[in-house]
């Protein structure tokens, strides 16, 4: 740190992503990215956009937003397209949070939001989950700010209905309720269709996990035109050209090439599903998971433990060293091999410790 950093921010610490490290080939079951490339469609058009990077991008976005419109059955005054979702969350934060709307969210949710309430000076209130993990929703209504709910939840995978996200929308009129959907497309019910209905609904959606995209970094908001000016007032304040040329086109191209996406869904779902019972017989216990990762504490053998064990042996996992999180692991469920690699490292790991 300079001597030159403003005051405010030096206490403020700043998110810390998931390990991408180079020193050798991991099985990397860390940051719940794909384990599938992007649609081939997505990297020829990408590709073809390379050649026209000598001009400007277009800051509305205007291709994509109609492929898209057409794909969610929303109207492109409902969206806002930018730099991953992590940049439509901080427009949230900037532009309908402050002292008389703090931001409120689980105890237990995407490490994120907290960062960037400290980031923009926002105040903010968590509320605890229950006991078995889940997001209690009577404990959201009437409650005074902005809601940041992830449905599915991370690290948890654990989802809310559509239903419960309606009753929380009812009983806050008066301020915005974000529904964080990264995960939504691997088993999750999405809040999209209750964007029409409700003024203070905004959902987000990512490109980065079920389309393959992390790398190229696509977010979208959703919310009825009102909202989306308001962070459309942002978005040009800061940077009109998040999206890049190249980006737009493989969020063109991986909206456009269904049956890959559906397939690879389809895959996940199965992989998560093996996962899942394999470490349940070796006596895991893993939370009822909506999304492409699970959350799951073994009995006798610490997240930390695990996690270290895993590493030594090639394969990467994510380990939260925080009150009632300590206990678990966060596996990122990836193609068939991945399952075999991971579910054959904790077979040695329990094997060795017997
Ligand atoms: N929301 C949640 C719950 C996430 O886990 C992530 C990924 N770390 C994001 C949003 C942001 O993803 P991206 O910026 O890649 O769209």
């Amino acid at each position: 740190m300079s001597k030159f950093l403003a005051e405010r921010l030096v206490p403020f610490e700043a998110y810390v992503p998931g390990e991408q490290p180079q020193d050798r080939k991991y099985v990397k079951l860390n940051t719940n990215e794909s384990p599938f490339p992007p649609s081939p469609y997505a990297e020829r058009l990408a590709r073809q956009a390379a050649g026209g990077l000598n001009l400007y991008c277009d800051p509305e976005c205007r291709v994509l937003t109609s492929v898209a419109a057409e794909s969610f059955g929303v109207s492109s005054e409902e969206m806002i397209f930018t730099n991953g979702s992590d940049e439509v969350l901080n427009f949230a934060f900037l532009a309908f949070c402050d002292d008389a709307s703090p931001a409120v969210f689980p105890d237990i949710t995407y490490g994120f939001y907290k960062v960037f309430a400290g980031l923009n000076g926002v105040p903010y209130r968590e509320i605890p989950l229950t006991e078995e993990y889940r997001v209690e929703v009577r404990d959201y209504f009437d409650a005074k700010g902005t809601i940041f709910l992830a449905n599915p939840n991370a690290p948890t995978g654990v989802a809310i209905t559509k239903a419960e996200i309606e009753s929380i929308l009812q009983k806050n009129p008066d301020h915005v309720v974000v529904i964080d959907e990264a995960y939504v497309d691997f088993g999750g019910e999405s809040a999209l269709p209750l964007i029409g209905k409700y003024e203070n609904l905004l959902v987000t959606r990512t490109f980065s996990k079920s389309y393959s995209l992390a790398g190229g970094r696509l977010g979208i908001g959703f919310a009825c035109p009102a909202l989306i000016a308001d962070l459309k007032k942002i978005k040009y304040s800061t940077n009109p050209y998040n999206v890049n040329s190249m980006t737009a086109a493989a969020g063109i191209g991986a909206l456009t090439d269904r049956e890959y996406f559906l397939r690879n869904m389809a895959i996940i779902k199965e992989n998560r599903a093996r996962m899942t019972a394999s470490l349940e017989a070796m006596g895991f216990t893993v939370l009822p998971s909506s999304a492409n990762f699970i959350f799951a504490k073994c009995a006798d053998i610490s997240g930390e433990v695990i996690y270290k064990e895993l590493k030594k042996k090639g394969v990467l996992v994510r380990y939260f060293d925080k009150d009632r999180l300590r206990d678990f692991v966060r596996i990122s469920v990836g193609s068939a091999e991945e399952t075999d690699a991971l579910l054959r490292a904790v077979k040695q790991i329990k094997e060795e410790r017997a």
